[in-house]
């Protein structure tokens, strides 16, 4: 439920018009428009190739944790390489799903 502006009736939130007193309200705004550097070609390119190299060095943290699990360097089996290997997924992550959501956008 919602409440009239003008008069204060208790209205549908779905109704366009007051039942009441007749106040029509105003249709819903218009979505932003996506004009900032943000939304920009500069900036799509920017994402995928953040993208690329986010999977690629998630790939290199994968590989340099077998190399420590061949060696048993186990800080780098255990610590870094996982730790790597989820911040630079994570990135990829993020940047997928900021380039899937401009695109909806
Ligand atoms: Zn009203």
């Amino acid at each position: 439920m919602a409440k009239c502006p003008k008069c204060s009736h208790d209205i549908d939130v779905m109704a366009t018009a007051c039942p009441e007193c007749g106040y029509s309200f105003p249709a819903e705004p218009a979505p932003p428009q996506r004009t900032s550097w943000a939304y920009s070609r500069l900036a799509d390119v920017a994402l995928l190739v953040g993208m690329v190299a986010a999977l690629l060095w998630a790939g290199a943290a994968a590989y340099r944790t077998v190399v420590a699990l061949i060696h048993r360097q186990w800080d780098a089996l255990l610590i870094q390489g996982p730790l790597v290997f989820f911040l630079a997924f994570a990135m990829f992550v993020v940047f997928a799903r900021a380039s899937d959501a401009g695109r909806r956008a």
